[in-house]
């Protein structure tokens, strides 16, 4: 077989080598393969709100999973380059300075990240060829038993029939081979002080005192399920607040695509298989499941999924009254709860997923507030920030997305049930330092 010369891999919410379709497509067809991560410059400077759409917390992860990536990408004999600037400007001079025939990434499919392949497009050489695949869902958008049109607006019918008629496909693996071309000088790796930011330490409390990329991802697998078999009791401890261990905590790892969905779900299959399956087991898929399900609302709803009035198209009267909003970030309302979380995740970059729905509640359904805003927020400072997840989250909760119930948190009542005996709030409201 005649292989074609240079490909390139622009690697975005995909950093790793496992289970990655565009790095294993290249690899397969092109004899040079090239790796390329552009920090988008867009990112790192401040929006409408004043925020930087990454703050420190998920900038320091960042950094740490892209240099983690170039690691394992140099085991197969491929290099990582790494530049910091606008991605449309970009890529096209380098797909040509390095005479590129193909260049190979994942699908996005939001307004954004479309905007910038539609410049691409329009400025790259014709020479060069652009291939792109989904690659950040668990069940794979060409196996659903659905069009897009008919996406259910509702979870559970979504999840009984993708459970029931969707296999669920193998991971993609990619062996070291000699290239010609393996290119011996190391582009620079960016650091926090490179991106605007200063260094610092993680707060001792922290539920998510972890490393980015795939090296991580896999340790903290290895460690949920095989060693200490934590999965085995996850649906009991899911909804904690203190701790490392209450829940998965891949959520950072998969937002940036240091492991994909598919991977933790065949690992669980294996842990199923060695220690047997209960509740616990199968609920970590189920969570996998909403994941994918943001993701599928997402593709059909599109622009709707950032607009004030929702998928669901519904009009509130939507207050953006900036005390309030400070209040709120700053952990300084009258809610001890919902001030507790928002110190934690000020001073952490992480909340759980019970935290959030109360915090995002009280935002949305008492002070009434504009829920675009909590979600810019969160954006900025969650180490954690899926854009389907967050917007789609947020929606749900704030009674313009699929929420059929469209149910208001009793912070008081979730506080009591929750943290009984106040040890979350007093460990955070006495570290309020604002
Ligand atoms: C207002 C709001 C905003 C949110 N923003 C984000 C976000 O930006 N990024 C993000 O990944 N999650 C978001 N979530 C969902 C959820 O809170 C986190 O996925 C979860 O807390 C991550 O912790 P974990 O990895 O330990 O989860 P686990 O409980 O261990 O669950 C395993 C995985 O399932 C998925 N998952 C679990 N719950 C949800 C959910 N409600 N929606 C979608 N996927 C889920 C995640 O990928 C998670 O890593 C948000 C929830 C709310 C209420």
């Amino acid at each position: 077989m005649q292989f074609k010369k240079t490909a390139i891999v622009w690697f975005t919410s995909n950093l790793r080598v496992l289970d990655n379709k565009p790095l294993y497509e290249a690899c397969v067809n092109y004899e040079n393969v090239i790796g390329l991560y552009c920090f988008n410059k867009h990112d790192f400077t401040e929006t409408q709100f004043g925020i930087k759409k990454i703050e420190k917390f998920r900038a320091k992860f960042l950094v740490e999973s892209v240099l983690d990536l170039s690691k394992n990408l140099k085991k197969l004999n491929i290099s990582l380059f790494c530049y910091f600037d606008f991605p449309e400007d970009f890529i096209p001079q380098f797909c040509s300075d390095h005479n590129a025939d193909a260049i190979y990434f994942q699908k996005d499919f939001t307004y954004e990240e479309l905007k910038v392949i539609e410049i691409i497009t329009q400025k790259i050489s014709k020479k060069t060829l652009l291939y792109s695949y989904y690659d950040q869902f668990l069940f794979h958008p060409e196996n659903i038993p659905f069009t897009l049109k008919n996406i259910p607006e509702v979870f559970t019918s979504f999840r009984k029939k993708v459970e029931k008629n969707t296999t669920i496909e193998n991971q993609l693996s990619v062996t070291p081979k000699k290239r010609t071309n393996l290119i011996k000088v190391s582009s620079q790796i960016f650091s926090l002080e490179d991106l605007g930011f200063e260094s610092f330490e993680i707060n001792l409390n922290t539920a998510f005192p972890f490393l980015g990329g795939e090296s991580q991802a896999t340790k903290r697998l290895l460690y949920y399920f095989f060693e200490s078999k934590k999965i085995s009791f996850y649906k009991k401890t899911r909804n904690g607040l203190l701790g490392t261990d209450y829940s998965s905590k891949f959520s950072p790892w998969l937002a940036n695509g240091s492991i994909s969905a598919k991977t933790i779900y065949w690992e669980i299959k294996k842990y199923e298989q060695q220690n047997g399956s209960n509740q616990s087991t199968y609920w970590m898929i189920f969570e996998l499941i909403w994941r994918d399900y943001f993701k599928y609302l997402s593709l059909k709803h599109k622009n709707n999924l950032f607009k004030l009035e929702g998928i669901k198209q519904i009009n509130y009267h939507w207050k953006k009254d900036s005390n309030l909003i400070q209040s709120w970030i700053n952990g300084k309302t009258s809610n001890e709860f919902v001030n507790a979380n928002m110190i934690e995740l000020k001073l952490t970059g992480w909340m759980s997923n019970r935290g959030r729905q109360n915090v995002a509640s009280y935002f949305t359904k008492e002070l009434m507030l504009d829920w675009r805003i909590g979600a810019t927020y969160f954006e900025s400072i969650l180490i954690d920030y899926d854009v389907h997840s967050n917007y789609g989250n947020w929606q749900y909760v704030s009674g313009v997305g699929n929420d059929p119930r469209d149910r208001k948190f009793n912070t008081q009542l979730q506080a009591e049930r929750y943290d009984s005996m106040g040890k979350y709030r007093r460990t955070w409201l006495q570290t309020n330092l604002f």
